[in-house]
């Protein structure tokens, strides 16, 4: 991608040829979720003068999700405290809140500038494009997938479905171990509806945490009352009269089921932003300022492929991530290339998963080769997987030990070295162990 240097609002070299210069430019940002709502905040806090507008597809506010596939299902919050701001701080902001508009096309001219159209027909003018359109269920390619009682889990209108169904379901099948499958999973089987969860990798949460981490997790589950099938796939869903009724695997099992969730990861929607001729690959292409490869439009969130974040990266792996944590980061990041503060994404990522009694939380990221020291808690249920990349620690994975998460989420911020034979000694926390390794001797 070409070094795009960020420029500020009003800049001459903003409008060339133009003979006055800008000095409200407007800001479009199209997704009103999580990083959209923090860019818009973070933009006029850092001091975007001109006029902000933020779009959503949704006939909602922009409102939190993690809560969606835990105490939202379970009827532990109500929808009034999903809402990530009042109305009162998009009006003390002056933040033009648009939503149930369905941007469905952007002109996009070389300056940055440009249009975009909603399917209603309603049109804005931007001088400042920003896209934070987030992600959308990866669609399972299986036969009768749109049988009645098929779900997906992403917005509050599939979270309200879904807990509707589960008043009635007698038997719930989840395709897809990962975080939203197990949330969802732990849900109903505390809500005494039988279910089953059909993993195709050999273990749980496959992509994002240690063997280690995965067993523990699935023993954890099991003791709960969940069933969990690894290794095996689904082949096809089998309903009558358009409703499911069950789930074929292909080791030739056949799972009853009134209630199916397909929960087999996200896709970023990108599909805007390659028609404007954006450079997209698993998301929109975004260097460290968060800058798309036209050089002015900014991408942020689930939606952007990103230059690894992490202190320790040299920034050549590039991913997306899919956390609250780095659309909340990254937009801040956004708003300072907006205003012209130009500070590069830098952050250890983060990232939480509650699974019934099992609250999961990961800092850094690591690859599936990274080796592993597993800490043992005192508590039971407490468990601290550290990966290890040769000597470097690189993350960790914490089950019930928020101790252990900060004191590594700062450990790996500040880059403080902690040997692997010293973290392997349970007899110090890592907390202890961290504070003895920054003390100068
Ligand atoms: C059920 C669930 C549980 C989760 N749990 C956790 C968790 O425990 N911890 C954690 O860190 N993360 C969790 N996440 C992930 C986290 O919610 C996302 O990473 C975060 O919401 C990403 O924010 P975003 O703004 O990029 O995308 P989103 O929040 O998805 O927002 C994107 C918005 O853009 C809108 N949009 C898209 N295209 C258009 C368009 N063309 N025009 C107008 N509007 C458009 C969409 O309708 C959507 O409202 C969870 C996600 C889900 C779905």
């Amino acid at each position: 991608m070409p070094a795009h240097p960020a420029r500020g609002p009003g800049s001459p070299r903003d409008h060339p040829g133009s003979p006055a210069v800008n000095t409200t430019p407007h800001l479009l940002i199209v997704g009103a979720g999580q990083a959209g709502a923090h860019l818009a905040g973070s933009a006029r806090d850092q001091g975007w003068k001109g006029p902000i507008t933020l779009i959503g597809g949704e006939p909602h506010a922009p409102y939190t999700r993690p809560p969606l596939s835990k105490t939202f299902l379970k009827g532990q919050t109500p929808l009034s405290s999903l809402a990530l701001r009042s109305d009162a701080y998009y009006t003390q902001h002056r933040i033009d809140l648009v939503v149930d508009e369905h941007i469905d096309h952007i002109e996009l001219a070389g300056d940055g500038t440009g249009t975009a159209t909603a399917a209603t027909g309603r049109r804005w003018r931007f001088d400042r494009l920003a896209l934070a359109t987030g992600a959308r269920p990866r669609h399972l390619p299986i036969e009768h997938a749109d049988l009645d009682g098929v779900l997906t889990l992403r917005d509050l209108h599939d979270a309200q479905a879904l807990a509707q169904r589960l008043t009635t379901a007698t038997a719930l099948v989840v395709i897809g171990g990962g975080f939203i499958g197990l949330e969802v999973a732990a849900t109903a089987t505390a809500a005494g509806v039988p279910t089953t969860v059909v993993e195709a990798a050999p273990t749980l949460m496959n992509r994002v945490v240690s063997a280690a981490t995965a067993k523990i997790v699935a023993t954890a589950h099991r003791a709960a009352g969940v069933r969990i099938r690894t290794g095996v796939r689904p082949l096809r869903l089998r309903g009558t009269n358009g409703t499911i009724t069950a789930v074929e695997l292909d080791d030739g099992d056949e799972l009853p089921a009134d209630l199916v969730v397909i929960g087999v990861g996200a896709q970023p929607r990108d599909e805007l932003a390659r028609a404007a001729g954006l450079h997209c690959d698993n998301g929109i292409v975004v260097d460290a300022h968060c800058l798309a490869s036209d050089g002015h439009t900014i991408a942020v969130g689930d939606c952007a492929n990103l230059p690894d974040p992490s202190p320790a990266s040299d920034g050549t792996v590039r991913l997306r991530l899919e956390s609250v944590d780095n659309a909340v980061e990254q937009a801040t990041s956004a708003a300072g290339t907006l205003t012209g503060l130009h500070r590069p994404y830098r952050s250890v990522p983060w990232f939480w998963s509650d699974q019934g009694n099992l609250k999961l939380q990961i800092a850094g990221l690591a690859r599936p080769d990274d080796e592993i020291v597993l800490r043992t808690g005192r508590r039971p249920g407490q468990h601290t997987t550290l990966r290890y990349r040769g000597s470097r620690l690189v993350a960790a994975e914490c089950l019930n030990s928020p101790a252990d998460f900060l004191a590594v989420r700062r450990a790996l911020g500040e880059e403080t070295p902690l040997p692997r034979v010293t973290a392997a000694d349970t007899g110090l926390s890592l907390k202890e162990h961290l504070a003895a390794a920054r003390t100068p001797r």
